[in-house]
């Protein structure tokens, strides 16, 4: 049998105004007998109307969304909109207030996580709530990353290849409206226990972004983030007004596992272009020198196709089997 989630929400999910609450979820531990993991929910209702479901924080160091979000959430009024939003800024709350990727409590990486367990770990239970909780009141759903600590991206909105075309063709549409200067049919290698997955496997229409990384955030990138959940929120019907595209939006694939490079070094990292370049197979992508000794020459690293850098290593040194870059294709406007 399956068992109820031990998760309750502070706040009505389906009454018409604005409410800001919690996910109470119950966490028992040394400092705290009968403690709780308090998660913020923002719920937005007016009338009836499609339900967008806005996440941030999957991963605890990305900082786009939930900037958005925690902003959008403080913001916006019932009045503003038709149907309902639920926002959640910071879904895996406990690697949020760490600033790490997973969780301090049971180092679970939410976005491998999913379906999840009602009576597992406490992200499992994070998983579970939101999958069977708030997923299936969702029309629309937008996940809200970037590259963390560890990688670095151009701006994009993100859908991918689905089996059901007419729901690949929603997502496709509401990736083009969410606005991003970049818009990517994205290729995963690790697909099993993610979000994305499980969302779209529920045939809703889904999409995510990776906005930038590093573990910080610029105000140009905010900014992008900012425009594109109101532009998403203004193609699911619920904000009225004019979808605001930029002048410019690049449209990139990743056709298959050889865009990504991975390192087989452990060094120092010499970057050789930058995010958003374009390259020749070929061309040096990036030079790791030995880090213990003098006069050893650096590892070269090259572009295995041509395409645009999207993604890169973020931190100084890197280590074997870091993802060292991605290269996308451009794809013909
Ligand atoms: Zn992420």
């Amino acid at each position: 049998m399956t068992h109820a989630s031990p998760i309750t929400p502070t706040i009505p999910l389906d009454t018409d105004g604005v409410f800001h609450g919690f996910l109470k979820l119950p966490y028992s531990r040394d400092d705290s007998a009968w403690g709780a993991v308090m998660i913020p929910i923002t719920v937005i209702k007016n009338g009836e109307g499609p339900t967008a479901l806005l996440t941030g924080g999957n991963h605890g160091d990305e900082y786009e969304g939930p900037v958005s979000l925690f902003k959008l959430a403080s913001s916006l009024a019932a009045t503003e909109i038709t149907g309902r939003i639920i926002i959640l800024p910071a879904m895996n709350y406990p690697a949020f207030q760490n600033a790490s990727r997973t969780s301090p409590i049971d180092k679970g990486n939410l976005n491998r996580t999913f379906p999840g367990r009602p009576n597992g770990t406490v992200t499992e239970k994070i998983a579970d709530y939101v999958f069977r909780y708030l997923v299936p009141e969702a029309d629309f759903v937008l996940d809200m990353h970037s590259g963390g600590k560890t990688l670095d991206f151009v701006p994009f909105a993100a859908v991918h290849v689905l089996p059901d075309k007419k729901q690949e063709a929603a997502c496709v549409a509401a990736m083009q409206a969410f606005g991003a200067p970049y818009s990517m049919m994205m290729l995963e290698l690790d697909s099993v226990g993610m979000f994305d997955t499980v969302v779209e496997e529920a045939g809703k229409t889904f999409v995510t972004t990776e906005l930038g990384g590093g573990g910080a955030t610029t105000a140009e990138r905010v900014a992008i983030a900012d425009r594109g959940v109101r532009n998403f929120l203004i193609h699911a019907g619920i904000v009225s007004g004019e979808i605001d595209l930029p002048e410019k939006s690049v449209m990139l694939d990743m056709p298959d596992g050889s865009c990504f490079v991975a390192s087989e070094n452990t060094g120092l990292f010499e970057p050789c272009i930058d995010l958003g370049e374009t390259v020749k197979k070929g061309e040096v992508l990036a030079r790791i020198y030995d880090t213990e000794r003098t006069g050893v020459p650096a590892t070269v690293y090259t572009a295995p196709r041509d395409g645009i850098l999207s993604c890169r290593h973020y931190p100084g040194q890197i280590k074997m089997g870091d993802c060292l870059a991605v290269i996308a294709d451009m794809v013909p406007a």
